[in-house]
């Protein structure tokens, strides 16, 4: 018998009570949390994650359980109160619409001023599908992409997907990007992201990258690509229709001469040890494509030197380059998932100890905050005092960048605004400059 290529279906809060696995392995109670929190926060899984990825028999513990599904505490007690009060009490769509508005724009929907701050302005418009933060690099929404095979519940970017007014980037238009690139000399890198450019059909994502690839812009040197798919949806590099032109398309942006650089999302080893991804890591990286990983660090997925030390090495082990460990952002569920930045040091540090030179390319624990992307070095004692050591890896300003500067210890501090400068200073040296980038 021929073995059929699995067809990606997605489960949301509209069909999750069909689904056989969920029906058979979620208590009531559990069916309740993901319906309630679900109308606030973005809910969808595949049956990928359902099939091979989560361990049914360690609910509500197994990290991939905790990844996708919504879980109670996400919310405040009240709000989870509330929303449970009018399902109940069979509020009208338009009364339940306005409270769970109100609970979303309490939970941050914009952090780190992205929408203030980063998009550029080029020949009199504002380019509301890029996002220009740092000198080097822009980042690029693809209008298709704003979606993702399956929806992470500490999802920074969560906003997007439940439809908040005026919180979408997205752009159509490809042409812009390349022009805006090219005339902006000190770019080198563009980051498509989204979402998850990789929802997308390779036809369209060739259309995306055909103005950069018909003209090779001088100044462009890498090309990224920022997914979860590998994740997610590994059967996209395997058995989708698309697979092969997907891979083609890897080639032929290799061939061009630019670096491309595939930024995977793993929040958990488990995601890497299918058949499925190791195979599909194996394909991407026949393209002359470079795979570079990234996660953050979330309570109840992997705030444990454990979790880092056996994904870093898995995934040194599959020819991948472990980049980025991200610190939980303030917004959506943070409360649910932070770890004070003193901790994620510590369980970094653990990890790094653990794994061999080839591993420790990885960089961070690091807080992609408002003046850019932090990392914690970690705690010294002078004198009698412990403060915290810090530095940019990447900043507004390029000045500041690899500069080192010092908090006060505080071990219950979970993000930038939590901390105080060390030696009785006023300001951190950041905060006297207002640094925006020059556009054209
Ligand atoms: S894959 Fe990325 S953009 Fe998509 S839900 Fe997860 S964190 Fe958000």
């Amino acid at each position: 018998m021929l073995h059929q290529p699995p067809k990606y279906k997605a489960i949301t809060l509209a069909n999750f009570k069909k689904n056989e696995l969920i029906e058979r392995n979620l208590t009531p109670a559990q069916k309740h949390h993901v319906e309630v929190v679900g109308q606030v926060l973005p809910f969808k899984v595949n049956n990928y994650v359902l099939d091979e990825l989560i361990d049914w028999s360690d609910l509500p513990h197994d990290p991939i359980f905790q990844l996708t599904f919504p879980q109670k505490g996400m919310l405040a007690p009240q709000d989870f109160q509330s929303v449970a009060q009018a399902l109940k009490s069979g509020a009208s769509k338009t009364e339940l619409n306005h409270l769970v508005n109100a609970i979303r724009h309490n939970l941050n929907p914009h952090p780190a001023g992205q929408l203030e701050h980063n998009v550029p302005v080029f020949k009199n418009t504002r380019l509301k599908g890029i996002q220009h933060k740092y000198r080097e690099t822009v980042l690029f929404f693809p209008n298709q992409s704003q979606t993702c095979h399956a929806y992470c519940t500490f999802c920074f970017r969560w906003p997007q997907f439940v439809g908040m007014d005026g919180l979408k980037f997205a752009m159509q238009e490809s042409r812009t990007l390349a022009d805006y690139i090219r005339a902006n000399s000190k770019v080198s890198d563009v980051l498509f992201t989204g979402g998850d450019p990789m929802i997308m059909r390779a036809s369209r994502m060739e259309a995306y990258l055909e103005p950069l690839l018909t003209q090779k812009i001088p100044n462009l040197r890498s090309i990224r690509i920022g997914s979860k798919v590998l994740g997610y949806w590994p059967y996209k590099f395997l058995t989708d229709p698309d697979a092969d032109e997907m891979l083609r398309l890897f080639e032929r942006v290799v061939k061009q001469g630019y670096h491309l650089s595939f930024m995977a999302h793993f929040n958990h080893v488990r995601e890497l040890e299918t058949p499925a991804v190791e195979k599909a890591i194996r394909r991407i990286r026949n393209t002359g494509a470079v795979i570079r990983t990234q996660s953050p660090i979330m309570r109840h997925i992997n705030d444990h030197p454990h979790a880092w030390r056996d994904m870093w090495r898995k995934q040194v082990s599959l020819g991948c380059i472990p980049y980025y460990m991200f610190i939980a952002r303030d917004t959506g569920a943070q409360s649910y998932f932070a770890v004070p930045l003193e901790r994620c040091h510590r369980i970094y540090r653990e990890a790094y100890q653990q794994v061999s030179g080839l591993a420790r390319t990885v960089r961070g624990p690091s807080m992609s905050a408002g003046p850019g992307k932090i990392q914690i070095l970690g705690t010294v004692q002078i004198g009698n005092e412990n403060y915290l050591n810090l530095r940019f890896i990447q900043s507004r300003n390029p000045e500041w960048v690899g500069k080192p500067f010092f908090a006060s210890y505080d071990a219950e501090a979970f993000w930038l605004d939590d901390l105080t400068p060390a030696f009785n200073q006023e300001h951190f040296f950041f905060e006297e400059s207002n640094h925006v980038l020059g556009m054209n």
